[in-house]
């Protein structure tokens, strides 16, 4: 998603004028665009902004920016954790990014030694269309689209929600016609992006029916879609992929975890038996397709009966692909009312032993390819 984003701010900037530079000394202005989904990322960001000291800045006036959600998550408070900040933008107001930027520039040429305005813009809750539009892409043949913004599961542990705000849908004609625009300008591959794709829902079009759609579109090679949420995951939407030639047999399902007590405690609704069904139905249906997931380790209360469960799972399923994290606290969510009362030793070692489990798989796996 913040990739996708990145794209957006770069596309928006580009018709404002502004170009591209490959390092952040030739660059007048440089905006770190954040992800707040775990403390550990966010460590990294406020380092990073520490690294543009006044000294390697060079004579042009110098801006700095942090948008998306740690922008959200800190708003004008950014400023006091990183004197250096100019200016600040949630992921719902990316699109005010241009003319924040000229604002701050008119007043730093103006006055370049006075300069003390710093700007934050945290309120907004709509993007407009427009954006999706502008037409820059990072890469040549593959594409992100969005179709979804937000979320409101409230996964207990997540901050996702309190960033990115409500679940917003966007009109299937206007992704239509982005894909293809896409298309036209030489894309093969598409993915499209959502925090559960599930859900996706406009007028009649529910996402069943959206993905039949995209797989019509003349010209699109494959498509993709991440982030699938177990519980909203259906047997039909396998059946409506099977026919799907351009679906490129990718599944992203995270689990999360293994027991029945822990998932309960993370509200994700639904239960392990009820994970390993739809993993079942999925291979039945999607012939030769691939499956990854997402894990945390040591979320409040883990025991080690709860995490033998979610190791079982792993091994039971055999998935191409885990993303293994370590469960860390997030403010605002319902589980920071929980002790987090897991180790870190013991989140280290269990983290480890999932990661060792799932390379071995993985091994197994693409040496069976080989033969
Ligand atoms: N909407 C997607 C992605 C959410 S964030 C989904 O529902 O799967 C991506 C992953 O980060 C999550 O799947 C989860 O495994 C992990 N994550 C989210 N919050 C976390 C936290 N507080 N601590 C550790 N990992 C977390
Ligand atoms: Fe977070 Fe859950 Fe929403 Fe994914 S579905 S973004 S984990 S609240």
């Amino acid at each position: 998603m913040n990739v996708r984003d990145s794209e957006v701010i770069a596309g928006l900037l580009n018709k404002a004028g502004y170009k591209i530079v490959d390092t952040e000394k030739k660059a007048d202005a440089v905006i770190f665009n954040t992800c707040s989904v775990r403390q550990h990322a966010e460590e990294r960001v406020w380092s990073a902004i520490g690294r543009l000291k006044p000294d390697v800045l060079n004579s042009k006036p110098k801006i700095i920016g942090l948008v998306g959600c740690m922008a959200q998550a800190y708003k004008e408070k950014a400023f006091e954790k990183a004197g250096n900040i100019d200016f600040v933008a949630g992921p719902q107001d990316i699109h005010k990014i241009p003319r924040i930027l000229e604002g701050l520039i008119n007043s730093k040429v103006q006055n370049p030694k006075l300069f003390e305005k710093k700007i934050w813009e945290t309120a907004g809750s709509i993007r407009p269309e427009e954006i999706y539009h502008s037409g820059y892409r990072q890469e040549k043949n593959h594409a992100y689209v969005v179709i979804s913004e937000g979320c409101e599961n409230f996964c207990s542990y997540c901050i996702v929600p309190y960033v990115r705000g409500p679940l917003r849908h966007r009109d299937y004609k206007d992704i239509l016609k982005e894909i293809k625009q896409a298309v036209d300008s030489g894309i093969t591959k598409i993915t499209l992006l959502g925090q559960n794709v599930n859900t996706y829902q406009c007028g009649n079009v529910d996402f069943v029916n959206f993905v039949e759609r995209v797989n019509s579109v003349k010209g699109l090679e494959a498509f993709g879609f991440i982030t699938s949420h177990p519980k909203d995951t259906t047997l039909d939407l396998f059946k409506a992929l099977a026919n799907c030639e351009r679906f490129n047999k990718y599944l992203h399902l995270p689990v999360q975890s293994g027991s029945d007590r822990i998932l309960k405690l993370m509200n994700r609704g639904y239960t392990r038996e009820f994970y390993l069904n739809l993993v079942e139905g999925y291979r039945k249906i999607i012939k030769k397709g691939s499956l990854s997931t997402d894990i945390i380790v040591g979320f409040p209360s883990e025991t080690e009966a709860d995490f033998q469960q979610t190791y079982d799972l792993v091994r039971r399923v055999e998935f191409d692909k885990a993303y293994i994290f370590k469960y860390s606290v997030r403010p605002n969510t319902k589980a920071a009312e929980f002790v987090d009362d897991v180790e870190k030793r013991e989140k280290e070692r269990r983290h480890q032993l999932i990661l060792d489990l799932q390379k071995s798989i993985s091994k197994a796996k693409n040496a069976k390819k080989d033969i």
